[in-house]
């Protein structure tokens, strides 16, 4: 069970959050617009990332900063 799998990225910590983004090889793909919220497929990038979500196979899905998109998301968790 990994109910708790989840990253939150406080909107002040924009600097920790590229060095995590970059010690996870995902740096790149955001600031080359390559990834995409996981509930509104809205792009993601530095500014409007809000939760790193690790997957297996050392991928991550992304949920943006839109409040509906963390709801659905909190909702959708565990299923
Ligand atoms: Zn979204």
């Amino acid at each position: 069970m990994n109910m708790g799998n989840k990253t939150k990225i406080p909107a002040v910590y924009k600097e920790d959050l590229q060095i995590f983004l970059q010690s996870i090889n995902e740096l790149e793909c955001i600031k080359k617009r390559d990834r995409i919220c996981m509930v509104c497929l809205k792009t993601i990038s530095i500014e409007n990332i809000q939760l790193i979500i690790p997957r297996q196979n050392q991928t991550f899905d992304f949920v943006c900063d839109n409040i509906v998109c963390v709801e659905e998301y909190n909702h959708k968790k565990g299923v």
